[in-house]
């Protein structure tokens, strides 16, 4: 199985990937992750998608068609996958029609203003990359690491993020539709909750 988890940032595409990973066995693929550790090993990709990024801006579609395509040329046939916040414009949604079947794509949904509220309070373990609320939390509830906040996580950044995301992304929504392939999802309340909702849609369909 080949999916597309689609939604604003902070929708919680990440964290369902990680249950469906668990679920389906599907390897998870994050664009934004992928930039994240290029960064962090100050690789000429992640310097010059830092920019981006740090502006809540799309890193052109140029750099990263080229990375993803390198990326899925390493997985055979018959391995299923599950893309993180790709594609995100019409440009990369054509490109990954021309090198893969997908076979279904989730839509995340949660309004704007939850978007700001969850955002602003996110916090990751450095240890185990488990995302949870910096309010409730002041080490990782799982495994007792320290929290860190993305730097793209401050309120004029989100705001630039959901903005790039009505403007660009949300038009995948008609272009999957059309193709048969959307699947929308009720992306608020807990992230268990949510899961239930794609477990539920994805398994009795
Ligand atoms: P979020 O979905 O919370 O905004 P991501 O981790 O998916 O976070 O992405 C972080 C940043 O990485 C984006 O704001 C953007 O700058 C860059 N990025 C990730 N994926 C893409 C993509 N498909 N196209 C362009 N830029 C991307
Ligand atoms: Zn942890």
């Amino acid at each position: 199985m080949r999916l597309v988890l689609l939604g604003a940032p902070g929708a919680g595409k990440g964290t369902q990937a990680v249950f469906l990973k668990e679920r389906h066995n599907l390897a998870h693929i994050s664009t934004g992750d992928i930039f994240r550790q290029n960064l962090k090993d100050a690789t000429p990709l992640g310097l010059e998608a830092k920019k981006y990024m740090d502006a809540g801006q799309l890193v052109p579609d140029e750099v990263v068609m080229k990375m993803v395509g390198e990326t899925l040329s390493k997985f055979k046939p018959d391995e299923g996958f599950m893309l993180d916040g790709f594609p995100r414009t019409v440009k990369q949604a054509e490109f990954l029609e021309g090198l893969t079947k997908i076979d279904g794509v989730i839509m995340f949904k949660v309004p704007d203003e939850a978007i700001v509220k969850r955002l602003t309070s996110r916090a990751t373990c450095k240890s185990c990359g488990n995302v949870t609320n910096i309010n409730e939390h002041s080490v990782c509830p799982s495994c007792g690491g320290e929290l860190y906040r993305r730097d793209d996580d401050n309120e004029a950044t989100i705001r630039s993020r959901l903005k790039v995301f009505h403007e660009q992304t949300e038009a995948l929504v008609e272009f999957y539709r059309s193709r048969g392939l959307l699947i929308e999802i009720d992306a608020t309340g807990m992230p268990e909750e949510v899961f239930s909702r794609v477990v539920e849609t994805l398994e009795h369909d």
